[in-house]
């Protein structure tokens, strides 16, 4: 199947000419999930991750993953014709370089952003932009685009009137001297109007694009069957509504202005446009970023709500494990929280697909269950459940790691799993001062590990959107953060592990919500985090002596907190096992 795919893009590339082509794991929003129509990744090699690319050549023809990739790629593509490269040990630039010297690549300049473009031709390779992107030339039974409505997201739940956002993006583009900016972020674009959808899983936003004008207007390009007469009321009169093909007119129209356009996460095919147009381009990040990092006081409120509501489900189900463990299975596992989280109040589904480890597969840090990969979740070994739920009122994700026996748990099982957790209480903990960035904070979580000459191999933390991506920029937890200051408002995860391979994975994790910090002898502003997450700790893999006080007072008020909030809400059975799982550790 694949393999004759290859071959018709092959006959494709050779009608226009082409000597190889660019096929990245993207869509034109250049965003995490991608719809059906956008998976040509996928029909060309069978590869299905969610990162990743390939490059056709006449006779060679490479499939480039991370390393969170690199067994599933191996086994869903055919080694006779793709060659496996691990994408940042050997990027395509360099392969193509090596391969083929001088040839003609064609690439889609919807499907990469200018500087991924750049990357390419720094290696000395001549790129040619390609439309109509060959592979949908050739895909014959490819998806249409997804046509689910696009609703209000209201003031309740959104807190600013689209209105106001507007004027505040307007001003920001007026102070830098720009006439307008170019939105092809799903998220910036429900954000700035106050609209959600379903187009993608697991993250409720509507395709589209947006250009926003310095005078507060905004032309919204977006399929007219997305927008019922409701949707379209809600967006008003300052909105004005287009089909996606009048977007080329739209940026012709921009000739002579400075337009912004985000380098790192649009697509090269608006600054190739505009160009064209003889428009300015102002290399600039998407202006809704940093406003919708930051949320306003009805979303902070809505994440509180939000994550007390999710914890009507997270803790029966922690709960029902403890039961279940020896006769379940990793999907039966998923399966039911997925099954108690629909039955809470407005569930809107996940905010990504379930990561449920029991023993060995814990250390796969982004492990799926998969009907050949399923397992019985045994007695006497560690459980890992990373998770999360949409709500109109906020995103959540949480992670806990749990021991399915009833004896004591292995005491290096403890030393790991107190190191992990005391590197998440070094986070949950801090006050720093404003201006510190994501990059400042992530060796507080590793500091206990480090010292026993141990580390995980992935950030401490994300961004987290409200009742959006449940991964969101600007910012993270993380060496390799973008340099963006922390600021009040911001959701961020606090999620450090430990991963022995072939035997054990754990992680901890909690959102956290940045606030200020009242701290009167401050002579500069200082912020310190809001844990939003409650859930236990599975106290039996704690080693007490491995804490401080302070630690373990905080693991006590954590837990009283837990039981004062989530108690009342839950059903008798489950509220007596949540008062033991959260008793003060004194009392063990
Ligand atoms: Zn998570
Ligand atoms: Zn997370």
């Amino acid at each position: 199947m694949a393999e004759a795919n290859l071959a018709d893009l092959r006959a494709e590339l050779a009608r226009r000419g082409l000597d190889g082509f660019l096929v990245p794991r993207a869509d034109e929003h250049l965003g995490e999930y991608v719809p059906p129509a956008a998976e040509r990744l996928a029909w060309l090699t069978g590869f299905t991750g969610s990162a990743g690319m390939a490059v056709v050549l006449a006779q060679r023809a490479a499939l480039f993953v991370d390393g969170r990739y690199v067994l599933q790629a191996a086994a869903q593509s055919d080694a006779a014709v793709w060659e496996r490269r691990h994408i940042t040990e050997e990027p395509p630039p360099a392969w193509i370089a090596a391969a083929a010297p001088g040839a003609r690549i064609g690439y889609d300049p919807w499907l990469i952003a200018e500087e991924g473009l750049r990357r390419f031709l720094d290696a000395g390779l001549t790129l040619v932009a390609t439309e109509p992107n060959p592979i949908d030339t050739a895909w014959h039974d490819r998806p249409g685009p997804p046509l689910h409505p696009a609703e209000p997201h209201p003031l309740p739940y959104a807190g600013r009137s689209s209105a106001e956002k507007r004027a505040e993006i307007a001003a920001a583009l007026r102070a830098a001297q720009q006439d307008a900016a170019v939105i092809t972020d799903p998220a910036s674009l429900a954000w700035l109007l106050n609209i959600r959808g379903s187009d993608v899983p697991f993250t409720p936003f509507a395709l589209g694009f947006a250009l926003v004008h310095a005078d507060a207007g905004v032309e919204l390009f977006m399929d007219g069957r997305k927008l019922p007469p409701p949707t379209r009321a809600w967006l008003g009169n300052g909105v004005g509504l287009a089909e996606r093909a009048a977007l080329p007119g739209a940026l012709a129209a921009l000739a002579g202005k400075r337009v912004r356009v985000d380098p790192a996460g649009a697509p090269v095919w608006f600054a190739e446009r505009l160009r064209a147009a003889g428009a300015e381009v102002a290399a600039g990040a998407d202006p809704c970023l940093l406003p919708k990092a930051c949320k306003n006081p009805v979303e902070q409120e809505g994440a509180r709500a939000a994550h007390r509501r999710d914890a009507g489900a997270l803790v029966p189900f922690l709960h029902w494990l403890e039961a279940a463990a020896g006769q379940v299975t990793e999907a039966d596992a998923a399966a039911k929280l997925l099954e108690l989280r629909a039955s809470l109040p407005d569930f809107r589904g996940e905010s990504f697909p379930a990561i449920v480890g029991a023993g060995e597969h814990g250390a796969i840090i982004h492990y799926r269950v998969t009907p050949e990969t399923d397992r019985p979740i045994r007695a006497d070994e560690l459980f890992l459940i990373d998770s999360g739920a949409q709500f109109p009122e906020g995103t959540t994700d949480v992670t806990r790691t749990v021991w399915t026996g009833t004896g004591r748990p292995p005491a290096e099982l403890c030393d790991r799993f107190t190191r992990v957790l005391k590197g998440h209480i070094a986070i949950a903990t801090l006050v720093f001062p404003q201006g510190v960035q994501g990059a400042h904070l992530d060796a507080f979580a590793r500091h206990a590990l480090w010292q026993a000459g141990l580390d995980y191999d992935h950030g401490t933390g994300h961004g987290v959107g409200s009742y959006l991506s449940v991964h969101e920029g600007p910012v993270s937890l993380s060496r390799l953060a973008r340099p963006v200051p922390l600021a009040a408002g911001m959701i961020l995860s606090d999620e450090p592990g430990f991963y022995a391979p072939g035997r054990f994975g754990m992680r901890l994790e909690n959102l956290l919500m940045v606030q200020p910090a009242p701290l009167p002898e401050a002579s500069r502003p200082f912020l310190r985090f809001e844990t939003l997450t409650l859930a236990p700790f599975d106290r039996r893999l704690i080693a007490p002596a491995l804490l401080t006080p302070a630690e373990i007072a905080w693991i006590d008020a954590y837990h009283a907190r837990v039981l004062a909030e989530v108690g009342p809400g839950i059903a008798g059975g489950v509220r007596a096992w949540l008062a033991a799982a959260c008793a003060p550790l004194g009392f063990r």
